[in-house]
């Protein structure tokens, strides 16, 4: 397998421009369907702000009626049961289109997310034809049940409860799940709950589809939030709920396999939304800055702001070239494995690592242009009557769901370190002056180190802060070098984009120094200059 078809293959060789996906490629029917979704939510969507921000009853569930008109539900759910099976790259830069409106976005993201693909993914042929057409039309919406008031990072010590009936007919659900999204909406709820007592020699934590009228099913009151406000937020209650014996999805004992894939899907659309966000925000900065004027000038011009606006756009350009890059190249190994539920779900595992990466970019870009923006703003930008307020109280979330930031830094050297255990991945130093090489350099002479210090996961869990600058160091080549090799790939390279490129290059080189200086003096190791 060449080394782009291996999730973190690019750390142990050179990559090439040739072989990345890169939005220059999509084709003019991709562009008319995020025009579409774009016309949607600036013409339908951002006029009704205040009615989403107010939940106004029936607002939310009317634009997803429109949304699902429009087939915005139906992205991923494949062509045999009545969905668009869009490319990976295709769906997601149509859901980045939707991310002006971030409860709106949300909601799609759900839906066309963790609210229906635990069935496209897991689901036997009877609880596809059952969902996944009704998915699509809209008709049926989901919801995705795995937190609970005592167990949100530590996810699987869920202590909601699945006890098989005396006449082994109907599984008996007990426990609360906390803060789901789309639960005021949804038609089920993809519940996680630990099987008491063996059952066909099996037990433990397992998936369930539970219709939300489920006599013993009942919803909390909608959480009051401090950002994408419209979006519904509810504790899911279950109370001897009974559902059919058929509902369990994929197998018993196995639900921890179906939360982390689904949740490495809803990583990267996480990161693919932010960065939509994050352009929208943007945008808006810099049309008020070409229109604001101070001591004679519009504040465009001054230095400082020029210097915000080229960080950004620098950024920005920087995580798209990653983000696509990284869904371009998962699709590629799905197609390459044949495209149908399983191949996926192995693309998915196979670019965990890539799924965090672009979780923490793009929520963190998000943070930073959300912030930039208000602040060029002045005053007004701290007036909710301007949208830079908004954006600012509706990127927070970002950074916490679809596992913390922290959370999403454990999880990329502890992946890596089971591909190098099992040789799927070897780090070696190469030869080579260039910026990139240099850091990917750094990294493995880091990483080898931190391994034979630490040993094994368990070593590695007890220094977090040796995985965090691991992860970060991971994060700055990543873009970088997505960034390089996108402008490599372009035929006419405007000015903007070699200079973002040699900005994130710059400050990607002496980030990756700074975090490999402090881990070599932890580590006692000597780092390349
Ligand atoms: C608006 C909203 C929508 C959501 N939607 C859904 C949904 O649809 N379905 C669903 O199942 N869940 C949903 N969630 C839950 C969300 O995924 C959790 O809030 C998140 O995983 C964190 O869990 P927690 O809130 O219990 O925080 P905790 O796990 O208690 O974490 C608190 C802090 O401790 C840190 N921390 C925890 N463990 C570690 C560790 N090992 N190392 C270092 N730091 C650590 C965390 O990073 C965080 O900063 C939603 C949450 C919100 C707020």
């Amino acid at each position: 397998m060449s080394d782009q078809l291996i999730g973190g293959g690019w750390l142990q060789a050179a990559s090439s421009s040739d072989a990345i996906f890169t939005v220059e490629q999509f084709e003019p029917d991709h562009e008319a369907m995020f025009d579409t979704a774009r016309r949607f939510c600036d013409e339908q969507v951002w006029p009704l702000q205040a009615e989403i921000e107010a939940k106004k009853e029936g607002v939310m569930a009317g634009l997803m009626d429109q949304a699902s008109e429009l087939g915005l539900t139906m992205l991923d759910i494949p062509e045999a049961y009545d969905g668009l099976e869009l490319p990976m790259p295709v769906s997601m830069r149509v859901l980045e289109n939707t991310a002006r409106e971030q409860s709106m976005m949300l909601s799609l993201m759900v839906q066309n997310g963790i609210g229906s693909l635990p069935v496209v993914l897991f689901g036997n042929e009877e609880q596809k034809q059952a969902w996944l057409p009704a998915f699509a039309s809209g008709d049926k919406r989901g919801c995705y049940c795995l937190t609970e008031p005592g167990s949100g990072s530590d996810a699987l010590a869920a202590a909601s409860t699945a006890v098989l009936s005396d006449d082994g007919k109907q599984w008996i659900l007990n426990g609360t799940k906390q803060f789901i999204t789309n639960a005021g909406f949804a038609d089920v709820g993809f519940v996680f709950a630990k099987v008491v007592g063996d059952v066909e020699g099996a037990t433990g934590f397992s998936c369930f589809i539970v219709p939300l009228d489920t006599a013993g099913v009942t919803l909390g009151a909608e959480e009051d939030k401090l950002g994408i406000k419209g979006s519904s937020t509810r504790q899911v209650i279950m109370d001897k709920a009974q559902i059919p014996r058929a509902n369990v999805l994929g197998q018993i004992g196995r639900g921890h396999v179906i939360a982390f894939n689904i949740l490495n899907n809803g990583r990267y659309k996480l990161g693919g939304t932010a960065l939509g966000s994050a352009k929208f925000a943007f945008d808006a900065a810099l049309e008020y800055a070409q229109q604001r004027k101070q001591f004679g000038k519009q504040i465009a011009d001054f230095g400082m702001i020029k210097r915000k606006t080229g960080q950004m756009v620098a950024d920005i350009f920087a995580v798209e070239s990653g983000i696509y890059r990284a869904v371009g190249d998962m699709d590629a190994d799905s197609q390459s494995r044949g495209n149908d539920a399983a191949a996926k779900l192995a693309s998915m595992q196979n670019y965990a690592m890539e799924c965090s990466i672009l979780k923490i970019a793009g929520s963190e870009l998000l943070a930073g242009v959300a912030d930039e923006s208000l602040q060029m703003f002045g005053g007004y930008g701290f007036l909710e009557e301007y949208p830079a307020a908004k954006y600012v109280r509706d990127a927070r979330i970002a950074r916490i769901y679809e596992g913390t930031n922290e959370i999403n830094r454990i999880v990329m050297p502890r992946t890596l370190l089971k591909k190098i255990s099992s040789g799927e991945i070897e780090l070696t130093v190469v030869e080579g002056d260039e910026s990139i090489t240099q850091m990917k350099n750094s990294f493995a002479v880091c990483f080898n180190a931190a391994r034979s210090h630490y040993g094994d996961s368990k070593g590695f869990d007890r220094n977090q802060e040796v995985m965090a600058n691991l992860a970060d160091m991971m994060t700055a080549i990543y873009l970088a070098e997505s960034a390089t090799l996108r402008v490599a790939q372009m035929n006419n390279t405007k000015q903007v984009h070699a200079d973002s490129v040699a900005l994130v290059t710059l400050q990607s080189v002496a980030k990756v120094n700074q975090l490999a200086g402090e881990l070599a003096d932890h580590l006692q190791v000597e780092v390349p200059p």
